[in-house]
């Protein structure tokens, strides 16, 4: 059965902000789900280090966004640590962080949309694009759910008896607007991630559909007394023509790594140019202003590793 909440006051007042000032960059939603994803694979990861098994309920690390046209709905699924049904009620919707109040003085006072993440608040970005929002969830210490809310005002979260076992992580499944359909072409979703995301060190996956012709057998098989009667000198390329095809369009699925790029401290310090140092700054710290001053380096001894240390304007 489902359970309702409301929404904190101030959680309240955001989400009327968020859908409803006038905003045209929107995109930035996808960076904030992704970065999510992302602290969520890093959370299991580290439990990971002193309980192996917590990887048991799935060991592949990653991050898929799904495109669905025919539902209008676009989801962006992680494995990372899941919520308890605690951290959902607790992180999505009933206890309002100081960032929520600072975000909306900061708007008031001139602030960008896009800032949103810097305040702590970067799930709700999701009603940018959404009017609904679905959260399927699965930790290893508690039972699959589903929290949603189409805003206004309250949130539901329901144990999860309908959608297939997630394994462990989270789905999160944006029902888009509908003047905000263009986040599921497959073009638009790359060239986000490349933007906002290049720096993720997970795999994020794009999951393509292609129209592909087939080639399969017709229904009605030739009879046998269609069969031509002279014997014929067969063509080196003639085929046997007793079963008679057709070509039908289907729909294959598969995933495209968008990504692939190598993480920018293990490649060679004389590579890099300024831009990409700050580039790569900018999406680590969510800071708007570069970096004052960069240190990229290696040891090498009983421990070898590489880094780069940057020290920030303010
Ligand atoms: P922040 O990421 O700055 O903490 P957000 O509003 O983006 O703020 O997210 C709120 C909280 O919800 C996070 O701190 C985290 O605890 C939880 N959360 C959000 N997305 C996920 C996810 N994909 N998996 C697990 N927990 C998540
Ligand atoms: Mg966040």
């Amino acid at each position: 059965m489902a359970e309702t909440f409301g929404f904190q006051a101030e959680i309240s007042q955001l989400l009327d902000l968020i859908i409803n000032t006038f905003y045209s960059n929107k995109e930035i939603f996808l960076r904030e789900l992704i970065s999510n994803a992302s602290d969520a694979l890093d959370k299991i990861r580290y439990a990971s280090l002193t309980d192996p098994s917590a990887l048991d309920s799935e060991k592949e690390l990653y991050i898929r966004v799904t495109p669905d046209k025919e539902n209008k709905m676009l989801t962006i699924r992680d494995t990372g640590i899941g919520f308890t049904k605690a951290d959902l009620v607790n992180n999505l919707g009933t206890i309002a962080k100081s960032g929520t109040k600072g975000f909306m003085e900061a708007l008031s006072s001139g602030a960008d949309i896009s800032m949103i993440g810097q305040f702590g608040v970067g799930f709700y970005s999701a009603y940018l694009v959404a009017e609904r929002v679905q959260v399927i969830t699965k930790h290893n210490d508690d039972e699959q759910y589903i929290w949603e809310s189409a805003a206004g005002g309250t949130f539901t979260i329901t144990q999860d008896t309908v959608n297939p076992a997630l394994g462990r992580g989270t789905e999160i499944r944006l029902y888009l607007k509908e003047d905000q359909l263009e986040y599921l072409e497959e073009k638009k979703i790359k060239d986000i991630v490349k933007k906002h995301s290049e720096f993720i060190s997970y795999p994020i996956q794009l999951v393509v559909t292609k129209e592909v012709e087939k080639e399969v057998e017709d229904e009605e098989e030739v009879k046998e007394d269609e069969k031509p009667k002279i014997e014929e000198v067969e063509d080196e390329d003639d085929k046997p023509k007793d079963k008679k095809t057709k070509k039908v369009k289907e729909v294959e699925k598969t995933t495209e790594e968008l990504n692939k790029t190598k993480p920018i401290w293990t490649r060679n310090p004389n590579d890099i140019t300024q831009e990409e140092y700050a580039a790569f700054y900018k999406s680590l710290t969510n800071d708007w202003e570069e970096h004052l001053a960069v240190k990229h380096f290696s040891v090498e001894g009983q421990l070898e590793f590489k880094a780069i240390l940057f020290i920030p304007k303010r």
